[in-house]
């Protein structure tokens, strides 16, 4: 899925020279762009596709007779735990409808685990001398931030395209107990659009790890984010786990951020029976219960696992001419020139772009002084150290496809420029 930098084309007409590259770059700046490729949000014509939940819930009651406007019921109402175990291949049981972000429950299991321990710990995390998390890179920003926080060591492998480097991670994993744990968004990931085979997630459930209660953070966000009409499964970790004799490596996080409405969806939690327990134990000292009436119109709002999948071709169909834009411009701009490489992702919300070693700060920095706001350079990497200082996360979907025409535009002149520079170094 991504390229390596193409070798130079022989029939491509000469590369601009540093002087032709520094007129057009001029020329952009005398345009005066106020363009964003920031933040992996949705646009507000794919948050309209969700307008219906304002009319909802039609009724306060859930499938199981309960008040949706009362407290309790922790771990979420029956009716959308059923749905999403569907879509997430667990049993009901096996799944927590909460609030709106998962990052939050993501935020809440690492305290969890730090303050109380593991199912299968024999400690809190937090009276350990040190713990270290694999973080496969580039990777989500707020990730690493928030190990950060913690102050949790990480230590990188590749993100290939079939998922983290496995040989990379198990060695890790099996030879220090300060490893307790990993990220890995596992399906169209951010922000290189790998998909984790089921070889390599099998390998990730049954790999022998020094610490007993070793953790697989299993971000799932964009689980059903697909660009293409082809639907690719994300592998079954959970079943993968528990057979082979993990069953509470796995904890699965996935939410309705980029299905229904960025600030105000549903997220879940999936794992293990215990771990289940343990979490709704756990969040139940600082919670009487959800935003039920939420879960209960998203519930209404999709009516079945189908009515999700359906949802998200609609999706589909407004982002995927912006990512084939982004595709178009960067191949018209950059194709056979060598200087930058990119992914050509089947779903999610980002393209990856490489661009030649030491320039990506650069290139960050000439497209923010004509404009075109950029994310910083380094942030898909723990401590925003980008060894290489060469990745870009691009983030087309927020722009109206003009914007993104515009912002590519910019984007290529400044990859060719801040090349051309360091060439002449
Ligand atoms: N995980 C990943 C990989 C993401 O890209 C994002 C959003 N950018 C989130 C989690 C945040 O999810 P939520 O809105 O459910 O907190």
């Amino acid at each position: 899925m991504s390229l390596d930098p193409a070798a130079p084309d022989q029939s491509a007409p000469e590369p601009p020279d540093l002087d032709q590259l520094r007129s057009a770059y001029e020329e952009l700046r005398a345009a005066d762009l106020r363009l964003d490729l920031t933040r992996g949000k949705p646009s507000a014509s794919q948050l309209d596709l969700s307008d219906g939940l304002l009319s909802l819930p039609t009724s306060t009651t859930d499938a199981a007779g309960v008040d949706t406007r009362n407290y309790g019921g922790l771990e979420g109402i029956a009716e959308l735990r059923a749905m999403f175990a569907e879509l997430l291949w667990v049993e009901p049981e096996q799944v927590v409808a909460g609030g709106s972000s998962s990052l939050m429950m993501m935020r809440d299991v690492l305290s969890f685990l730090w303050l109380r321990g593991a199912v299968d710990g024999e400690r809190p995390w937090g009276a350990e001398e040190k713990v270290t998390f694999i973080c496969p890179v580039p990777g989500y920003d707020r990730h690493f931030t928030l190990l950060q926080w913690f102050g949790i060591d990480m230590v990188t492998v590749p993100m290939n395209d079939d998922g983290p480097d496995v040989e990379a991670v198990a060695a890790l994993a099996a030879s220090d107990p300060s490893v307790k744990g990993m990220w890995l968004v596992p399906t169209y990931a951010n922000p290189t659009g790998s998909v984790c085979t089921q070889e390599v997630a099998e390998r990730l459930a049954s790999m022998p790890t020094a610490a007993p209660d070793f953790k697989l953070f299993w971000d799932n966000a964009y689980a059903f984010h697909h660009l293409t009409p082809q639907e690719t499964k994300s592998a079954d970790i959970t079943s993968l786990a528990t057979a082979a004799g993990h069953p509470h490596r796995p904890l699965v996080f996935a939410s309705t951020s980029k299905i229904t409405y960025a600030g105000a969806g549903v997220a879940f939690l999936a794992g293990s029976v215990d771990n289940i327990g343990w979490y709704v134990g756990n969040l139940s000292q600082g919670s009487i219960g959800p935003d039920k009436l939420n879960q209960l119109r998203h519930a209404q709002f999709f009516g079945s696992p189908q009515g999700v999948r359906d949802h998200m071709v609609k999706h589909r169909e407004i982002i995927a001419p912006k990512f084939d834009e982004v595709d178009r411009v960067l191949t018209e701009r950059l194709g056979g020139t060598g200087v930058a490489s990119w992914t050509k992702p089947a779903g999610g919300y980002f393209v990856s772009l490489d661009v030649v070693d030491g320039t990506a700060s650069r290139v960050i920095e000439l497209a923010k002084q004509a404009g075109v706001a950029l994310t910083p350079a380094g942030s898909a990497f723990p401590y925003n150290d980008d060894p290489r200082d060469r990745n870009i996360r691009l983030a087309p979907t927020f722009p109206p496809l003009a914007d993104v025409t515009a912002a590519m535009e910019a984007v290529t002149t400044c990859v060719l420029l801040a090349a051309a520079e360091k060439r002449a170094e």
